[in-house]
């Protein structure tokens, strides 16, 4: 006889056309590319500490996605399949529909199909692991920065935090830049595109998860360099600009779940970056050098050393 958490499981099995056996089985089985790598990723979210208790499902679904395929995304990788582990206090089929809706809309967006996984009893907890192909050696990986790359960011920064700021009322924002500032927290694209278009132009690469200043320093850590990052080049886009100057460095610096990319590239490869940039719709900005030093050190435009504190994004926690 089957179980609720069973009958649930149909919500989430599909045709899986690409793998060579999806759901059903004791494991699912996918034949790589001749020629190419998997890149594997895990990604967590907790209840209380990724996510508020109350998130609205089909965001939730997409969010959860969404973070695993900017891992992806800053290896160059290309998005094959993945699986979902969930457990659930209870079978509240309203919300795992929407869960379902938000989580393989953005899946079939990417053609990664989900191709197992379990679901269980317990506190609200969301655990994907992502596959995704790249050509044998091309991977962008955090440990392969030189002395003398660019330094460069796709998109906009700090317009994720700048949501969580309006919806804890640490900010004032009217009602269109709120809404649109918050779809930026709830509802991060990931960069695939930009990433694949990178794999021979960029040298490292990683996704802004938890805040430039954090995941710019595992490139410096894992590769060896240093590097100086000119803060008023940061890209901030029209939402944040308006803000205090202040507000503008610090969400732009530490805000965290921007889910763009960081990468480095030689100064050769500044027309191919800016190519890539435009064949994928995403902005690129040079930000900043990769130096024989160590650590970060932050300037503004005219070169003077700034003082920001600035510390990595700490995952919030539902008060
Ligand atoms: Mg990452």
């Amino acid at each position: 006889m089957l179980s609720e958490f069973d009958l649930i499981a149909k919500y989430f099995t599909r045709p899986t056309p690409n793998a060579t056996l999806g759901v059903g089985d004791d494991c699912a089985l996918l034949t790589p590319t001749p020629g190419t790598q998997i890149a594997i990723s895990s990604d967590m979210l907790v209840s209380g500490t990724h996510f508020f208790a109350n998130a609205e499902p089909k965001l939730l679904g997409h969010k959860s996605l969404a973070v695993n395929l900017s891992d992806l995304a800053a290896m160059g990788a290309k998005p094959v399949a993945f699986t979902l582990a969930l457990s659930l206090p209870k079978p509240d089929e309203p919300w795992l529909a929407a869960f379902a809706d938000g989580l393989l809309s953005l899946a079939d967006l990417y053609g990664c199909e989900l191709i197992g996984g379990d679901t269980t009893r317990g506190p609200l907890n969301i655990c994907i692991t992502v596959f995704g192909e790249i050509p044998a050696g091309k991977a962008l990986r955090r440990d392969a920065a030189k002395v003398g790359d660019d330094i460069w960011v796709s998109g906009a920064l700090g317009e994720a935090r700048l949501g969580l700021a309006g919806m804890r009322n640490e900010l004032a924002l009217d009602a269109a830049t709120l809404s649109a500032a918050v779809m930026r927290l709830h509802q991060p694209m990931p960069r695939v595109a930009l990433g694949i278009a990178l794999r021979s132009v960029a040298n490292a690469a990683i996704d802004v998860s938890d805040g430039l200043v954090g995941d710019l320093g595992h490139i410096l850590a894992r590769s060896g360099v240093g590097a100086t990052l000119n803060v008023d080049a940061l890209p901030v886009g029209p939402m944040l600009s308006e803000q205090p100057q202040e507000v503008r460095r610090r969400f732009a610096l530490s805000g965290g779940d921007d889910y763009e990319l960081c990468f480095t590239a030689p100064p050769s490869m500044r027309a191919a970056v800016l190519n890539a940039g435009n064949e994928t719709g995403k902005a690129v900005t040079r930000v900043g050098t990769i130096e024989a030093t160590h650590g970060l050190r932050l300037t503004d435009a005219g070169g003077v050393p700034l003082e920001l504190h600035a510390t990595s994004f700490d995952h919030f926690v539902a008060a």
